[in-house]
């Protein structure tokens, strides 16, 4: 299950970044991936080298990508706080977790809103940030 979920999160994340690319480069990656096959540990690596390509037309923390909790959803299970790598999310002294570090998000990432068992993370519509991704 665990799997599936980040699967759904990678393919999503691909997917954004698939949107935000130019199309000779869209066509570029898509045949790498072509000829990656089935190959998921390239597909990651293809991936990895758009993403050292990618940058921001904004300073991270004037872009307010990062996931809202809802507090009558949330059930402090923690699943988002041990799946998120950057330490976005903070288990306060109430046993309340919250969005501590809102910019460390990864742009475009929604991968701990997939994983919430609890349906009580939500984004902003992803289309309204294409607009601040470009490549090098
Ligand atoms: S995964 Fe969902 S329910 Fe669990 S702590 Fe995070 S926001 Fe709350
Ligand atoms: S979207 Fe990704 S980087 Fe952002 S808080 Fe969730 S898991 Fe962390």
């Amino acid at each position: 299950m665990a799997k599936s979920k980040n699967k759904k999160a990678m393919r999503k994340m691909g997917q954004a970044m698939m949107a935000t690319m130019p199309l000779q480069m869209k066509v570029h990656v898509m045949a790498k991936m072509l000829l990656a096959g089935n190959d998921e540990d390239k597909h990651r690596k293809i991936m990895e080298d758009v993403k050292q390509k990618r940058r921001f037309t904004l300073p991270r923390d004037q872009i307010e990508w990062y996931p809202t909790i809802d507090h009558h959803k949330c059930q402090s299970c923690r699943v988002c706080l041990d799946f998120c790598p950057r330490g976005v999310f903070e288990e306060d002294d109430h046993d309340n977790i919250t969005v501590s570090k809102p910019y460390e998000c990864v742009m475009l990432c929604s991968g701990c809103e997939i994983q919430c068992p609890h349906d009580a993370i939500s984004f902003p519509d992803r289309k309204d940030f294409y607009r601040y991704v470009y490549y090098v």
